[in-house]
């Protein structure tokens, strides 16, 4: 991806752990290195195809003075967000905070902090099998549109399957999504839990089956080995309704750990 940095934009802001430091304030350096595609910007010279670094640095300028933290960490995190949140060009950034006069008592020419954080691709696989199935995939679908830190890209068809293990249930209805997501995917398994309890709470005096299941199967090509969480989705290549939704939304992306596409993976398996 293209750059665009600014460097050592001088703010005199409040933050600190410190009475002295909230109270008198001090200098802070901030840099910032953008990732987008100005490959528009460059062949047409049409500023508005282009993020615009000044009103960027006026932006980080007053949200850095505006606001309070603690810490560094705090401030460079919130204003990261705030950055991708408001720039759709901007895809990844690195937020640096300079703090030239910490309170150390010690000589120190700088304490910095480098964070970086973007947006990530995502798909999940999504399925009912209980009551108003279609009704409860977008309800599903519309507790996540509403969350900021997720912009949905592509939904597939919803297709009707017969269920898979447990056989005495009804039939299920399943689809796929692909969307992008400033969550780390711990986080984001507990959004898509919370979107499974709000589906829920409508129903609970139909406990059983399920009215709805959100499932992560990719988190860009990142292989997560946790108790709670395992990606690439463990059984997604033996999953004909997980991989039908998914090869009509994403038939060319390949698995991190098969290598194989998707539309590999469901030819094997038919
Ligand atoms: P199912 O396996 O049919 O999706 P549940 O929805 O009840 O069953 O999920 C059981 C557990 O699976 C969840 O508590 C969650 O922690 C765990 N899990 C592991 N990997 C994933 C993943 N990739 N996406 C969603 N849940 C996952
Ligand atoms: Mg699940």
């Amino acid at each position: 991806m293209d750059k665009i940095k600014i460097s050592d934009l001088e703010i005199y802001a409040r933050h600190g752990v410190y009475p002295e430091e909230t109270t008198l304030g001090q200098k802070f350096l901030v840099s910032l290195i953008l990732e987008t595609n100005t490959r528009l910007a460059g062949l047409s010279d049409d500023l508005s195809m282009a993020i615009d670094y000044g009103q960027v640095a006026h932006d980080t300028k007053q949200f850095l003075t505006e606001h309070t933290y603690k810490l560094l960490e705090a401030a460079a995190e919130h204003l990261a967000e705030k950055l991708l949140l408001t720039y759709s060009g901007i895809w990844r950034i690195t937020v640096e905070i300079k703090k030239p006069w910490a309170p150390v008592l010690l000589p120190i020419d700088m304490v910095s902090l480098v964070i970086t954080r973007s947006w990530h691709q995502v798909y999940l696989s999504i399925g009912s099998n209980l009551g108003e199935k279609e009704q409860n995939l977008n309800r599903a679908l519309e507790y996540l549109k509403q969350d900021c830190k997720i912009q949905i890209k592509k939904i597939s068809d919803f297709i009707e399957t017969k269920p898979y293990g447990y056989t005495e249930q009804p039939d299920f209805l399943n689809g796929a999504v692909e969307l992008f997501t400033l969550y780390t995917p711990q986080e984001l398994l507990k959004v898509l839990q919370k979107a499974e309890a709000d589906g829920k709470r409508e129903r609970l005096f139909l406990w059983g089956p399920r009215t709805i299941d959100l499932d992560i199967l990719f988190y860009d090509d990142k292989i997560v080995f946790e108790p709670d969480l395992v990606i690439p989705h463990i059984e997604m290549q033996k999953r004909e309704f997980v991989l039908k939704p998914l090869c009509q939304i994403a038939p060319w992306k390949q698995h991190p750990l098969l290598h194989k596409t998707v539309m590999e993976l469901l030819s094997d398996l038919q």
